[in-house]
């Protein structure tokens, strides 16, 4: 038997209509912002990733799905969406059209990470990205949009928490500070970030295994006033939108191009892998792609992750409102007929095997969580009328024409 990868896993009803219902609240939320859609592909260059992601982030480092295709191209899966947007972005110039480029993507998203609960080697992403704007409100504007989506798909008690990672002028002070700092204790650092601080210190910041003490001991990054300007604007507007966060100096976050602002919606339900979504400010990105110089901020949230924290909610109702029995074997078209209306009169229907039992079909009927039975015997064939059945609430059968019978259905079930 061929099963399914190590960390690639089939997304099954009910869990499916989970997904389905986060992307519609997504999609919704993101009509209200003014929020596009971007379907970006989920290959592109590796040297994407390389370049924007950082080649010395986890997630390129370790993790990529990459490799060579027939032609000798270097070629990965997407490990996250934010560098296809811009390469999008600049390539089809969507900073040019007059409207603001504001964009969100919904898609699957590889990496190759050690699999656990809340952690898979493919995963589900919704993403935005707002860019051209430089303002604390377009930071304001995301975190909040960010909060009452996961309001919407009906996730609760979720905390904010946010930080400045500062712009590249207060990052070069640091980076020097930083830097001499590890150098004296690199003693006591782990392999990975031994090698690396050099090439990227702030990185040994964000590691899982020295991060929480360099939290504690090393010295803290100090915003250049137009940062603390901008960081404080942006905590009194998410004041004024009615978002709760807390400010944690620690929140750094693994990716190289972030500056300013940056922020994480955690959930305690979900145990070790905490974080439902997380994003942040990324100023000097699109220049050093190639592109016009354009601040933009963005986030992306695990659809999985969700689905998680919402699996014990009310399941919804996917049960068809009609189940068509033929209860001869000569009314089998005349009940496929019948279904064929209900259904494009807007009323769910389904059947099993019009050639099977009465019972086997009732059976059925009652399995598939159907409201009404709707039978068609030799006598209904003959006089051209539906016999209805109702499954969920007591009441007698009783009789209507065929014609009739999506009609009355539509009655009863308001
Ligand atoms: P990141 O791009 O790492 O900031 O991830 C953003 C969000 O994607 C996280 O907060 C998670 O909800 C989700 N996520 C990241 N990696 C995985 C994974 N391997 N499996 C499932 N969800 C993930």
């Amino acid at each position: 038997m061929i099963t399914s990868l190590r960390g690639f896993r089939d997304i099954l009803p009910p869990e499916s209509d989970i997904f389905a219902r986060v992307e519609a609240a997504a999609r919704e939320v993101f009509g209200l912002y003014g929020y596009q859609e971007l379907r970006i592909p989920t290959l592109e260059q590796k040297e994407l990733f390389v370049k924007s992601t950082g080649d010395t982030t986890d997630i390129v480092e370790k993790e990529m799905y990459a490799f060579t295709d027939g032609g000798g191209r270097e070629i990965a899966n997407r490990p996250e969406g934010t560098p296809g947007v811009v390469r999008a972005y600049i390539e089809h110039n969507l900073g040019q059209t007059g409207r603001n480029a504001k964009f969100f993507y919904i898609g699957s998203m590889f990496r190759a990470e050690r699999p656990q609960a809340g952690r898979y080697r493919e995963f589900e992403q919704i993403g935005a990205e707002h860019i051209g704007n430089p303002a604390p409100a377009a930071d304001a504007e995301t975190i909040s949009m960010l909060v009452r989506l996961l309001e919407k798909a009906g996730v609760e008690g979720c905390s904010v928490v946010i930080n400045s990672l500062g712009c590249a002028e207060c990052r070069k002070a640091y980076r020097e500070i930083l830097l001499s700092f590890l150098r004296t204790h690199a003693g006591t650092l782990c392999e990975p970030c031994k090698g690396r601080i050099e090439r990227n210190p702030l990185r040994a910041l964000d590691c899982k295994i020295d991060g929480p003490k360099l939290a504690q001991e090393a010295p803290k990054l100090a915003l250049c006033p137009a940062c603390v300007e901008h960081f404080d604007g942006t905590q009194r507007l998410l004041g004024a939108a009615g978002i709760k966060y807390e400010v944690n100096p620690n929140l750094v976050r693994g990716l190289d191009y972030y500056t300013r602002t940056v922020f994480e919606v955690r959930s305690t339900a979900l145990g070790s892998q905490d974080a439902v979504a997380g994003g942040g400010r990324y100023d000097d990105l699109i220049r050093s792609m190639g592109g016009p110089a354009a601040p933009a901020i963005g986030w992306a949230m695990g659809v999985d992750r969700l689905a998680m924290l919402l699996k014990d909610k009310a399941v919804i109702d996917t049960a068809p409102k009609a189940f068509v029995i033929a209860a001869a074997k000569e009314a089998g078209d005349k009940a496929f007929e019948v279904m064929t209306s209900l259904r494009a009169a807007g009323i769910s229907a389904d059947f099993s095997n019009f050639a099977l039992s009465l019972k086997s079909q009732m059976r059925s009927a009652d399995k598939s969580g159907a409201s009404f039975a709707l039978l068609i015997g030799e006598d209904e064939l003959k006089a051209g009328t539906v016999a209805i059945k109702p499954l969920k609430v007591k009441g007698e059968q009783f009789t209507v024409a065929a014609a009739d019978a999506p009609a009355k259905l539509k009655e009863l079930m308001r």
